[in-house]
């Protein structure tokens, strides 16, 4: 598919859209098969020193109370994790500062003596070296969305950032030996279906092992406070397609897409996508954590989240995936 095609799925609606959305749940079944793989998402800092236009993070906020967990909180959490039998925790941050790598290698390292889960990091944009010294610490993936292909609009909602440096994060990441996962916003200002479609593009260059799309949900105390919601069907559109373009990618139906529709995640599932991350934070500190607001998982207790996310799984006719849910490119590599 080339850019103009992917231009008029992205938009399509109605019958046009259930269309689109057929083929792609057919590749999902026999390139990843039926298994949903649940990722347990960490929320270890709310520091950052980035001031992303929507986010409610951003550097700028000083309505946010900002924590950060201490790394014995973090390996608890892990071990947590393990005993609701996920097989993936994601240490997820924002970028802050007062983390150090030696300090977070030391956690990574530790959660892979003490579990035996896979480890995602999803901490922002840090130096060559540190992105190696996690790898060596065990880390297995890294998340670094690129949230929008198009320079000046990345450059616009994120200030001072470099959209060069973001992508050239994601070709080291790939180096290093990570699986990486990236993906975009949908719902930006002054973005375009044919900006959307150089997103999808973007993501088959890179030939990412993971990727996740989601809505804007502008934080009322940003600089996008007030703005639309991203729409939710282009949404589904755009993991139709990226199911399409990346066949054997492990594909996220995200909380922000449940936030935008009721029922977002089903019906992530039922457009190509195969993985859920349900949030286990500890509640003490999970909804200082709002990069949008109305997060629905800080409200609910663990344990019911994580049944929650089995019910959407069953209500497709799917199953809980078992073990770590690593990229099925790397298994092949591993056999060949
Ligand atoms: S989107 Fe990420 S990098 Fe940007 S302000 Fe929020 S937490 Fe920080």
């Amino acid at each position: 598919m080339n850019a103009a095609e992917l231009e008029q799925l992205i938009v399509a609606d109605g019958s046009q859209a259930q269309d689109l959305r057929a083929e792609p749940d057919r590749v999902r079944k026999a390139t990843v098969g039926d298994e949903v793989h649940l990722r347990a998402i960490i929320e270890f800092s709310s520091y950052c020193r980035c001031n992303c236009d929507y986010c409610g993070l951003r550097a700028d906020n000083k309505n946010l109370t900002r924590y950060r967990l201490r790394p014995e909180e973090i390996l608890q959490a892990a071990v947590v994790a393990e005993s609701l039998g996920f097989g993936t925790v994601v240490l997820q941050s924002g970028e802050d500062e007062g983390w150090t790598a030696e300090g977070l290698a030391e956690v990574v390292a530790d959660v892979k003596a003490r579990t035996h889960l896979a480890v995602t990091l999803s901490v922002g944009e840090r130096e060559d070296w540190e992105y190696r010294l996690w790898r060596e610490a065990g880390a297995d993936r890294y998340l670094l969305k690129h949230e929008t292909a198009d320079r000046d609009l990345y450059e616009r909602v994120h200030p001072g950032a470099s959209f060069d440096r973001r992508i050239r994060c994601l070709e080291v990441l790939a180096e290093i030996g990570y699986q990486i996962g990236s993906g975009c916003i949908v719902g930006l200002p002054g973005q375009t279906a044919a900006i959307l479609a150089q997103d999808l593009l973007l993501m088959r260059r890179l030939n990412l092992h993971m990727a996740g799309i989601g809505p804007l949900i502008p934080h009322p105390d940003t600089p996008l406070a007030g703005m639309a919601i991203g729409e939710a069907e282009i949404v589904l559109n755009m993991m139709a397609l990226t199911r399409l373009l990346i066949p054997d990618i492990m594909l996220a139906s995200t909380t922000a897409l449940e936030t935008a529709m009721e029922g977002g995640r089903l019906a992530g599932l039922r457009a190509g996508g195969n993985v859920i991350m349900p949030n286990i934070t500890p509640r003490e500190y999970a909804s200082f954590y709002e990069i949008y607001p109305g997060k629905k998982a800080p409200h609910i207790e663990i344990v019911a989240e994580v049944e929650r996310a089995h019910r959407v799984i069953a209500a497709a006719g799917r199953t809980v995936g078992k073990g770590p849910g690593h990229s099925p490119r790397l298994t092949r590599q591993a056999v060949a």
